[in-house]
């Protein structure tokens, strides 16, 4: 059971799960697509280089756990003291190093950088580490029931929910690419982050060998699923095949849900949500269909995700309202039928 303490209004609090790591819980619910948090990162650094030793007023170039040292020692006291709570799953308990620590808990994101030369502007795309304070409190699940988006824009991450998330639940994200097979996926956090993953999905009963492959085979389905989805114009001037558009994204959603992947479209980290894409395809064959039932269902669907998303998705949906009252002003409305 996971006990949680009290932060403000948050939908999340900090406790301890059932290995006694410590995790984030959440303490109302969260709808699907519902934000969690949004948070900036307190520390980033590029991925592919070490830290420069000038960057943080160091003479000489230190080692590079000096480094850390003192990039750390440059956050503000409160904050200073969170981040030397996280997690070095490289060291046992008392003999955390800030690098460890660092290399624990960050997370990789993409910044554009202006890589100007004389006078030609060249903005480039290139990785970053960063480590974010509170997301850091999040364990890992194979099947999360969150994902985190990083906006360099706003300089922001937000973590949202990508399926119900009730009082009492870990609130957990993938460390890795969650369509690897498990034997990978194992391997992977094993040797970056010290632990056997035993989530629901790596920990299959006994009683049920073959849980392993099916698991395995469904996860390299639905990796692959929409770049071999058919051409959604030649579906809807097809005569025949005409459910078939429609069985294929229900069925994909089933899989996604028993296997916890709504959050994810190929293990690309693409920005779009994958429940959010199969919904909208589905309001567009029902659409295509002149099928009232079934294209009322789904728009209700993605009202009901693009309302907790936000309101910022205010606009979008007045015109889900709008096809929701005249579904025969949706714009492929029929497109089949003809
Ligand atoms: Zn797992």
């Amino acid at each position: 059971m996971l006990t949680g303490r009290e932060e403000g209004h948050n939908p999340y609090s900090s406790a301890h799960n059932l290995d006694g790591e410590l995790g984030m819980v959440a303490r109302t619910f969260i709808p699907q697509g519902g934000v969690i948090l949004v948070e900036h990162p307190v520390i980033v650094v590029p991925a592919d280089m070490e830290v420069d030793a000038s960057v943080v007023g160091l003479d000489e170039a230190g080692s590079q756990s000096e480094l850390y040292g003192a990039l750390f020692s440059r956050l503000d006291s409160q904050m200073r003291k969170e981040v030397l709570a996280l997690k070095d799953c490289s060291a046992s308990p008392n003999a955390f190093t800030t690098r460890g620590i660092f290399n624990t808990n960050a997370l990789d994101v993409r910044l554009e950088v202006d890589k100007r030369r004389k006078f030609q502007a060249k903005v480039q795309e290139q990785k970053y580490k960063a480590l974010f304070l509170k997301t850091s409190r999040c364990n890992h699940s194979c099947g999360p029931n969150a994902v985190w988006r990083f906006d360099r824009l706003s300089f922001t991450l937000t973590l949202s929910a990508v399926r119900a998330i009730h009082p009492g639940e870990e609130i957990t994200i993938s460390y890795i690419n969650p369509f690897l097979p498990r034997h990978t996926r194992r391997t992977q956090l094993q040797s970056k982050w010290n632990f056997v993953c035993h989530c629901t999905h790596c920990d299959a009963p006994w009683t049920f060998p073959s849980a392993i492959s099916q698991s395995d085979k469904a996860r390299y389905e639905l990796s692959t699923f929409f770049k071999k989805l058919p051409d959604w114009e030649q579906w809807c001037f097809d005569e025949n095949n005409e459910q078939f558009m429609i069985e294929r994204h229900l069925r994909a959603m089933q899989m996604r849900e028993k296997e916890g992947l709504e959050g994810f479209q190929d293990g690309t980290g693409s920005e779009i949500v994958a429940y959010m894409k199969h919904i909208d395809a589905l309001v567009m064959c029902y659409g295509a269909l002149a099928d009232v039932q079934g294209f009322t269902k789904w728009v209700r669907k993605a009202r009901e995700v693009k309302l907790a998303e936000g309101p910022d998705n205010a606009l979008h949906v007045k015109v889900l309202d709008l096809w929701l009252k005249e579904p025969g002003k949706f714009y492929v409305w029929g497109w089949k039928r003809l």
